[in-house]
This record gives structure tokens, sequence and C-alpha cells, in this order.
């Protein structure tokens, strides 16, 4: 498709996707530290999957020794710039927070995280941590994605020799072309790969297993295998019209305007996104933001079914994105070639389904057409099962790779895996546990230790 929606100048693509948090100055970082209680049972600690020392870290900016914090940070979580900005605080550290209790506002422990990580990179990476002596076992890494790196990392500094071999033209998995640029820079996500290959990990970019190396020239490589690969496959609809020219998938969209070249983004003036989890409700937010004149999300649930967070929920009403609830698209309409509208059908909610959530059904001759000029898809995503099938005994279950949560391991003793491909799909900060978790399984596999 072409764009169609109207251009803005530099100035307003800029303001439209600038930072949703910015920095902390040195002053209000200080303040807010010193706001903290330091509570001895640490709720935040607890409630976050990397399980940071949240108030060390905070007492050590409260003292000025930067530095410290970020050791005290890193030690437990190798992508700990990106989580800072972009995982969902409300519910887990900040939602933790005693203040909340006490009706006052939680402590910005995103932000001060942010304030202690940034402050490491622009200094350079000073060195704070030692790779132990190499302990002549190799690791191969399928995917450079934040559970890719977190496990390269962590192997590296136990003395494995570690390759990650990622299919993209950068490691950084999703936090360099999926998460949404006003939450996340590019600069933060390549700042993180660097941080990993500090540590002697090698990263083999371009290069996808299961085409450019084959499944059995890496076990022959590898000592153990970690899959870090997320969810590659896109799910379709199953309507009619959806190779239209203007039906896209969330991904294929997002990723285009996260390279940040904002006026050559295909665009419609009338877009439809499909879906209501976090990828569309960010897909919608986005082409809004772009310029887009309407973005209307169509879900087949309730406001209350939705999976998406409210504060995402929030920030795309805020920016104009209309909801169409209990509304189901039946077929895309086109018009030499290109999409010209859609039709949709009105649901009610039945009783709860396998999800536990209310089963939607169609209500007859309830059709409707709305005017789209776009269709963007995000009804779910899979993990790329023709790679995975070239792996002996590796067990599935709902699609995902099923794992000892404790290790890591796979059914194939050799491979371990992590991160969505495992979940079906959580957040930065489960994967970069989950890859850490993954390589003490390797280690324990491997060393009995
Ligand atoms: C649009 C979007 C927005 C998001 N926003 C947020 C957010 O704001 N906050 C948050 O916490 N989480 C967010 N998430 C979720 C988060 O990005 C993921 O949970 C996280 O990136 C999962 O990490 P991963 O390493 O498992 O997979 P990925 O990040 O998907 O990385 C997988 C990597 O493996 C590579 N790969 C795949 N197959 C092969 C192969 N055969 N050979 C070699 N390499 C391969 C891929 O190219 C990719 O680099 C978002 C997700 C999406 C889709």
């Amino acid at each position: 498709m072409t764009n169609l929606a109207p251009k803005l100048t530099h100035e307003q693509y800029e303001n439209n996707f600038a930072e949703l948090k910015p920095a902390f100055t040195k002053n209000q970082a200080t303040v807010e530290a010193n706001r903290c209680l330091y509570c001895f049972d640490s709720p935040c600690m607890k409630v976050c999957p990397t399980h940071i020392d949240i108030s060390t870290f905070i007492k050590k900016i409260a003292t000025e020794n930067v530095k410290g914090s970020a050791k005290t940070i890193l030690e437990s979580n190798w992508i700990a710039l990106t989580c800072a900005k972009a995982c969902p605080v409300d519910v887990l550290c900040e939602g933790a927070c005693v203040y909340n209790e006490r009706g006052e506002k939680p402590i910005e422990i995103g932000r001060l995280q942010r304030y202690a990580i940034d402050w490491y990179f622009e200094h350079g990476m000073p060195k704070l941590f030692t790779p132990a002596p190499k302990n002549g076992k190799s690791v191969g890494i399928i995917g450079g994605g934040p559970a890719g790196l977190s496990c390269a990392a962590e192997c590296a500094l136990l003395g494995f020799d570690v390759t990650i071999y990622e299919a993209k033209e950068n490691a950084g998995g999703l936090d360099l072309w999926g998460i949404a640029p006003y939450k996340v820079t590019r600069e933060d996500a390549l700042n993180e790969v660097k941080l990993v290959e500090s540590f002697g990990v090698k990263i083999k970019t371009n290069t996808q297993i299961g085409k450019d190396i084959s499944i059995t020239e890496l076990e022959k490589k590898h000592d153990a295998i970690f899959i870090g690969v997320g969810l590659s496959k896109n799910v379709d609809l199953k309507i009619p019209g959806e190779e239209l020219k203007g039906v896209v998938h969330a991904l294929e969209f997002i990723e285009k305007v996260t390279t940040r070249k904002w006026s050559s983004v295909d665009l419609g003036k009338h877009v439809a996104v499909i879906g209501a989890g976090n990828t569309a409700i960010d897909a919608a937010t986005e082409a809004k933001r772009l310029g887009a004149n309407e973005v209307a999300i169509i879900y087949r649930r309730s406001e209350n079914e939705m999976p998406a967070y409210d504060f995402e929920f929030e920030l795309a009403k805020k920016d104009g994105v209309v909801f169409l609830f209990q509304t189901a698209p039946t077929k895309i309409i086109g018009n030499n070639g290109f999409v010209e509208s859609m039709e949709c059908l009105k649901m009610k909610l039945s009783e709860p389904d396998e999800s536990g959530r209310r089963k939607p059904e169609p209500i007859p001759n309830s059709e409707f057409t709305i005017p789209v000029d776009m269709v963007i898809k995000s009804v779910g995503y899979e993990v790329n099962d023709h790679f995975i099938s070239q792996i002996q005994n590796l067990k599935l279950t709902k699609g995902n790779i099923s794992v000892n949560s404790e290790t890591m391991q796979t059914s194939n003793p050799k491979y371990f895996a992590g991160g969505d491909c495992t979940s079906g799909g959580r957040e930065v900060v489960n994967a970069a546990a989950e890859g850490k978790r993954a390589a003490r399984g390797i280690e324990k596999m491997i060393f009995n230790r």
C-alpha cells in the first residue's frame, strides 16, 4: 500500500515519539531515593521476576554510589535498562510498593533503575564483573533477544565459550524492533547487546538456525544449546480479503515504526486494528502518533476480558484510539486490490470458555460495515514450528516449548529454552530472568553443581 495518511513534520514525529517517562536529574533521583522506606521484607523485590535487590540499589543512589547501584541491579538482570523503561511497573515492583497501601505515590523504581543504568552506559560501562576462567565447554544460543542475551551473559561469566546465532542484522530481539520508541530507544537495546559482548560472547548476526546453519551442525559444535527464538509466526484472521493491499501484521508495521523512518511508514487514514492485547494497543497508538486520522481497535470480547494492561488502554484512549468492543471482523472488502472497508458483526458474551474468559457468540443479522483503508492484524503469535520440528524429542505444550521451570531444560536434555517461546508471550523481565536461570541449569547439567 502507499502512504495515505497526512505527513507530519519532522518535529511533530519527534514530539509524538518522545519518551513517555523522561530521565531523572541527579537531584530528582536523590530526592526520590530518599523517599524509599527500605522495607525489611521488600515486597517490590519479591514481585520482580529477576528479584533485583531494589532497596539496596535505591539506598546506593541516595548515598551517591551510582556505580555500586548499577552493579546491584546488573547482578540480577542483564537487560536492566530496557526493563527500567518498559516493564509494566504498575503491576510489578511499583504496584507492590508499600506506599500504595498508605494511599501515597509509590517509589518510582523504574526511573531510579534507569538513572543508575543510564549512568553506567554514559560512563563507558566501567568494569564491574570478571568472567570465571574458561571451563572448556561451549554453549550455542539461538536468538539474540532478551532471553538469549541474558543466558549468554550469565554463561560467559560462568566460564563457558558462548556464541549467539541471530537471524536478523542485529541482536536485541523485540527490544530493538518491537517495543514502542516512546519507551525504549534503539540505542538502549544496542547498549545492552554491547554489554553482553563485553563478557566475550560472540554474536553471529544474519544467521538463521535451521536455514543458514543446520541443527545437526549446531549440536556438533556445542555442549548445550539455549533456544530463545521468541514468537515469530503470525496468526491470521482466516476471513476473506486478507490478501488485499493494506492488510498487515502488527509486528510488520511496528518493526517499521521502531526503525524511526517515520515519514516512510505506509499508513492508512482510517485504520482498524484487530485484537486487544498489548501489541494491538501499541500498533494502534503508534498509528495514531504517526498521523492516521482515525484508529479503531476491534475486539470480539468486552473491556473486562481485554488482555492489554490498563495503563496501555488509557494511553491509547488518550491518543484518540476508538474501541469497538464485542465486534468481530467477518470480511475485508477491497477495490482494485486495496482495502476499502471491513464488514463486522456484533457479538454477545456467553459462559466462560477454557481460557476463563466469557465466550463471544455472533448476534444474528447484526452486520455493519466500516470504511477503512488499512487493517492491522494482532490476534496472536506462535513459535516457528518449522524450525522447532527439526530438533529431536522436543516437547511442546499448546505450541510453546515445554521446560522444567527450575532449570529451563527441555525434554531433549541438550536443549534449554526461555522467553516468549516457552511462555507464549510475556514481558522482557520474564525473558531476562529465564535466560539467567537457564544458564544455571546448563551449568548444573554439565558440571552437576
Ligand atoms: C509490539 C510489542 C511490544 C512489547 N512491549 C513490551 C513492553 O513495553 N514491555 C515489556 O516488558 N515487554 C514488551 N513486549 C514483550 C517483550 O518484547 C518480549 O516478552 C521479549 O522480547 C521476549 O524476549 P525473547 O528473547 O523471548 O524473544 P524476542 O525478543 O522475540 O527475540 C527472539 C530473537 O530470536 C531471533 N530468532 C528467531 N528465530 C531464529 C532462528 N531460527 N535463528 C536465529 N535467530 C532466531 C529473532 O530474530 C529475535 O531476535 C512487547 C512485545 C511486542 C511484540
